[in-house]
């Protein structure tokens, strides 16, 4: 089979890792990324080899910053059959008539509203529903931390209710923007975006959320209650968890007692950017009580899409039918080992 030509729109947070994901795919071609400005990413990508467009209204400041590009983004829609939106939310949604004109599918993140697409993705639950799809969109880091558990639970068990309070990082590691530095901001919009956006994936699940943001560029943690419709036991929990794929379980007595632990433990096992895709669940913080089930889980907010992203090309360009295939081979080249 030929493999997929990308291109990637925006090169932040998500996209770098996105571009670095395509290109380790042996069934896929990273074409080029998009930059507006010619800054420090700009040059990285050139030295990474990654081809660097622009949109039309940037191209003067390249060149009067000297910086080569290859064309504009007109110019690499012309040469993908994908491109992966990874601008800021609520930018990409300016682009979609573009992606359209251009008769080439599309990608948003999280950022963008379900509406835009009516399709939206989670490779373990649901990755056929965006099998030939023109547009889709692969939900925030927080819903996917929320789907990657709730999913196989409610497959086997059946969820009667669940809650969930995100405690969710101000901001990320590389951005010295926004806060705050030194407090806890409740979100007082009630219920947050978060169980909505779960359910654009599985509809029927009643789930509510609530959120703190906390001063911390690290993960965001989820505590999560819930209700299940008969009893089960820790240990039968604990069986779903370690079979769900891109779930990680940690223990607390083995030293990983924050987020702090989690992080350098992604970098001790060599990961890019000390990237952690799975979602962390502490084993020993996982407890049955009748038929109530809490836990506490840790989501990589820069990283645990990224895999995502990969699955949905594969669904949305037909190049492999079984979800669980797609992400074998996501992982395998990625270093994830589950
Ligand atoms: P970011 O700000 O780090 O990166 C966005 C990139 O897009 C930047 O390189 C910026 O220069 C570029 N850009 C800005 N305006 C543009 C335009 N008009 N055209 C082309 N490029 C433009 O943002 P991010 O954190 O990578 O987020 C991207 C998307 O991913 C958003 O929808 C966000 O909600 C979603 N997301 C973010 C995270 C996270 O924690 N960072 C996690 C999951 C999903």
């Amino acid at each position: 089979m030929a493999t997929i030509r990308v291109g990637v729109n925006g090169f932040g947070t998500i996209g770098k890792r996105v571009a670095a994901a395509v290109a380790a795919q042996d069934d896929m071609e990273l074409v080029g990324v998009t930059k507006t400005r010619p800054n420090y990413e700009a040059k990285t990508a050139i030295a990474k080899g990654y081809g660097l467009y622009v949109p039309e209204t940037s191209v003067q400041a390249f060149k009067d910053a000297g910086v080569e590009i290859q064309g504009t983004l007109k110019d690499l829609l012309g040469k993908v059959d994908i491109i992966v939106d990874c601008t800021p939310g609520g930018v990409g949604e300016e682009y979609k008539e573009m992606y359209k004109e251009a008769g080439v599918k599309a990608i948003f993140q999280g950022g963008e509203d379900h509406a835009l697409t009516g399709i939206s993705f989670n490779s373990t639950a649901n990755y056929s529903e965006s099998w030939g799809a023109q547009f889709s969109r692969v939900v925030s880091c927080n819903t996917t931390g929320l789907l990657r558990t709730l999913n196989p639970l409610d497959k086997k068990f059946k969820i009667k209710n669940a809650f969930v309070t995100i405690v969710r990082r101000a901001a990320d590691p590389g951005d010295s923007k926004t806060g705050p530095i030194n407090g806890l901001e409740p979100s007082v919009k009630l219920p947050t975006h978060h169980g909505p956006d779960v359910q654009s994936i599985m509809p029927w699940l009643n789930i509510n959320t609530m959120a703190i943001k906390a001063s911390t560029t690290l993960m965001h943690v989820h505590t999560v209650v819930v209700q299940l419709e008969n009893e089960t036991t820790t240990e039968e929990v604990l069986s779903i968890f370690k079979s769900a794929p891109r779930v990680r379980l940690v223990k607390s007595k083995d030293g990983i007692k924050s987020t702090a632990e989690i992080m350098e433990y992604a970098r001790d096992i060599g990961r890019d950017r000390s990237d952690m895709y799975e979602i962390v669940v502490w084993q020993d913080g996982v407890k049955v009580v009748g038929n109530t089930l809490y836990y506490y889980q840790a989501v990589h907010q820069e990283s645990d899409v990224i895999p995502e992203n990969v699955d949905c090309i594969r669904s949305m360009c037909k190049m492999e039918q079984d979800g669980a295939a797609s992400q074998a081979k996501t992982n395998k080249a990625m270093g994830i080992s589950q």
